[in-house]
């Protein structure tokens, strides 16, 4: 006597039956890059088929795919000229993006990346002084929130800083704005298309000194923790792929709604076996139901019009 387990693979139906893990609509939150000006639209040669937009270019780039069941994007600054004060400016770029989108997508959960990186000149995440840049984080994510954000994710990984945030949109009476924190945010070689994208290389060095170790994962656990003891309402795991052991650990730990940044290396990676011909567009569906396997509730991907596209494709009799 044995188990019969290639009858739970025979035909589709079969499979389909059996499947354990299903991606839904709303689980894919799209990132944009927002550029100044109007009618500007650029494509990013290290990333096929991402674009940058100005904000209105932004808004009519999303209506085909939030017709398609799109509910979440996050923001991304890439401003024309650096400068700190710009990224909590009244009238910055992030700043008068949201409300543009809002009024037109009500509906439209719209998240920003807070960090100082593309507006500093040298692209660090700090500005030396852990306790000085959090303040900074804080008035970021402040002016944000203040222009309707629906939640802010601060990337920078200094110590304290949804700590930091929490105190300030308390101050501005917007105390129910929820902090996506990336509580475990790699030092990572999978970045590198996304620094051309948002312009936010480091000049010099590298961001060793704050992100995390990639051999580590306790240390992954005892980050999220503490951004849930400071008010983080969720967590980002960031990249996907290499990470997804702390997806697992952290979905085993936790009870909190955890996101997993698929980045643009993963990206890159894939449509480059794809243009070689080493893969078929399958390939992004397994990739995207891995990280949900692993315990991730909802996942940032470029990948994100595909999937709303192609879903029922793989997912329907
Ligand atoms: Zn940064």
């Amino acid at each position: 006597m044995y188990q019969r387990f290639r009858d739970r693979r025979i035909d589709r139906p079969a499979r389909l039956r059996y499947q354990e893990t299903f991606l839904r609509r709303d689980d894919f939150i799209l990132p944009l890059f927002i550029v100044e000006g109007r009618g500007v639209t650029q494509t990013i040669p290290s990333m096929p088929g991402v674009l940058r937009f100005s904000a209105d270019e932004a808004v009519e780039y999303i209506k085909p795919i939030i017709n398609i069941g799109l509910h979440s994007v996050i923001l991304f600054g890439v401003p024309g000229k650096k400068g700190l004060e710009q990224a909590w400016a009244e009238n910055g770029l992030i700043q008068q993006s949201i409300p543009r989108l809002k009024d037109i997508y009500p509906q439209l959960e719209v998240m920003t990346d807070v960090c100082i990186c593309s507006y500093s000149g040298d692209g660090q995440c700090h500005i030396g002084d852990n306790d000085r840049t959090c303040e900074l984080i804080a008035k970021i994510a402040g002016s944000h929130a203040i222009v309707g954000a629906d939640a802010v994710a601060p990337s920078d990984m200094m110590d304290g800083r949804v700590f930091h945030i929490r105190r300030e949109l308390e101050r501005i009476g917007k105390a129910g704005v929820p902090v996506i924190s990336y509580a475990a945010k790699y030092a990572s070689n999978f970045y590198g298309p996304f620094r051309d994208a948002a312009g936010s290389a480091p000049k010099h060095g590298d961001r060793k000194s704050y992100q995390m170790n990639p051999p580590n994962s306790a240390e992954a656990l005892e980050e999220i923790r503490a951004d849930i003891d400071e008010g983080a309402a969720q967590i980002i795991i960031k990249p996907a792929l290499p990470y997804l052991d702390i997806v697992c650990r952290a979905r085993t730990e936790f009870n909190i709604p955890l996101i997993a940044y698929n980045v643009s290396g993963e990206y890159a990676m894939i449509h480059a076996l794809m243009e070689k011909g080493l893969a078929k567009e399958d390939i992004i569906y397994e990739t995207l139901v891995s990280i949900k396997r692993a315990g991730a509730n909802r996942i940032i991907t470029y990948h994100t019009p595909w999937a709303l596209e192609k879903l029922d494709v793989y997912q329907s009799l």
